[in-house]
Formats: structure tokens, C-alpha cells, sequence
């Protein structure tokens, strides 16, 4: 007889530890530090998010929350402070699966300008949008931005929130971490255009092509 065959992990454990690489993976590439951001990912009937107030590099599977709809916690632990608006985002959008907060520089940054981003660059699109929304300012952890930051995702995939950060959704973690280093790109660049002069805006009907083109766009997508 051989050693008892390890039991395959379930889906929430995989998803836990997915969430640790993901915080951690933020912080190495300095888009959060310290304990700024957070993670939420939807559950069958529930959703887990980050614990408050941790370091992501402190950060292991178990601390993960896990929280019902009604903003109960299931277990224990003390989730993210901005636990009410990953729980209205996942339950306003049956297309998103995971939710991704940072304060990365770029996005910040313009975030403090309480500035939209326009359609300064084609790839505004993967967002969602002819824009990137900026909520105005909001305390952290209240329903108030949480309010707001649904209502700046209205038909998008990520917002900023005034004097804050930002917000990228997916339709799952990887997705939702790949938006989210597409923004902060975006930002980026965004804020890059604007110290040499008033950068070209693409009108309507040019993002509109490129919206149309994304659908198609990548492998196996016709
Ligand atoms: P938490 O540590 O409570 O997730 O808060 C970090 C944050 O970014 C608040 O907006
Ligand atoms: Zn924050």
C-alpha cells in the first residue's frame, strides 16, 4: 500500500490561492503597497475577498473572506473595508466573476483630477467604452462609493474612483488582473500624451469600429 492519493483541492481553495498570487502579483509590480487594494471572486452562492488591513505579502489562502450576498460572513475573518462594493458589483453583473481594486500610480493619479479618461487611445475600448469613468470622491468603505463606482461601471468593465484609485472587473481573476494592468497602461500613457500637449480624441464612430473589431479579435473568435 502506497500513501493515500492527495485529495484534489477544491474549486474555493484554488481560487483562494489565486487570489494571494494576484495581490502578491500587484504588489511586486508596484500597481498596490502595503495594504492598499483589494480582490473579490464570486462563489456559487457567495464570494471571497480579501482580508482588511493585510499586507499582500502577508496574505495566505485561508485568510481569504468568504461572505454571503446579505454582507455576512461565512467563517471568519475581517474582509476587505471595501467589501460592500465588490459584493454590489458581483451582484449587479452576472458577466463578472472577479473584482480588482488598486491604487496604482497612473490610474490614481488622474483619479485625484477626479478626470475621465477619454478616448485618447483604441485600447480605451477594452474597458468597455468610448471612456474610462471617474466617480467623484467617496469615503472608503462606504455604500456611498460603493454606489457611485456602480454607477461609473454602468456598461464597463473598470472605472476610477475620485481621489482614490481605481476598479477593473473580469469575467474572472485572470481577466480582471489583466484589465487591471491594461488601465494603469492606459493611465500611463493617458498622462504620458498629456505632458506634450492635448492628446487626439477618437470620435463615436471610431471607437464604435473598434468595439465592433474586439468582438472577433484573438484566437478561436472567428
Ligand atoms: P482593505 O485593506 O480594507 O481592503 O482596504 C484597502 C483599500 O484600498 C481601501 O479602499
Ligand atoms: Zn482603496
Amino acid at each position: 500500500m502506497g500513501h493515500p492519493a492527495a485529495s484534489a483541492p477544491d474549486s474555493q481553495e484554488i481560487l483562494r490561492s489565486a487570489m494571494v498570487v494576484g495581490a502578491q502579483r500587484l504588489s511586486a509590480l508596484g500597481l498596490n503597497r502595503g495594504s492598499s487594494g483589494n480582490i473579490g471572486v464570486r462563489l456559487a452562492q457567495s464570494f471571497l475577498v480579501t482580508p482588511s488591513g493585510i499586507p499582500a505579502e502577508e496574505l495566505m489562502p485561508q485568510m481569504m473572506v468568504e461572505m454571503d450576498f446579505s454582507g455576512t460572513v461565512l467563517g471568519s475573518g475581517k474582509p476587505s473595508s471595501e467589501w460592500r462594493f465588490h459584493r454590489d458589483i458581483l451582484a449587479a453583473r452576472a458577466d463578472i466573476g472577479a473584482v480588482v481594486h488598486t491604487h496604482s500610480r497612473y490610474a490614481t493619479s488622474l483619479a485625484c483630477l477626479q478626470r475621465d479618461i477619454p478616448a485618447f487611445h483604441y485600447m480605451i475600448a477594452a474597458a468597455g467604452g468610448d471612456t474610462i469613468r471617474c466617480t467623484p470622491y467617496a469615503l472608503f468603505g462606504t455604500q456611498e462609493l460603493s454606489d457611485l463606482a456602480l454607477q461609473a461601471l454602468s456598461g464597463r468593465k473598470a472605472c476610477l474612483l475620485g481621489n482614490h484609485g481605481m476598479i477593473a472587473l473580469g469575467a474572472d481573476l485572470k481577466a480582471a488582473l489583466a484589465l487591471t494592468l491594461e488601465v494603469e497602461s492606459l493611465a500611463q500613457h493617458y498622462w504620458t500624451a498629456l505632458q506634450l500637449g492635448e492628446p487626439n480624441i477618437l470620435s463615436k464612430q471610431q471607437m464604435q469600429t473598434v468595439m465592433e473589431k474586439f468582438e472577433t479579435y484573438g484566437q478561436g473568435k472567428g
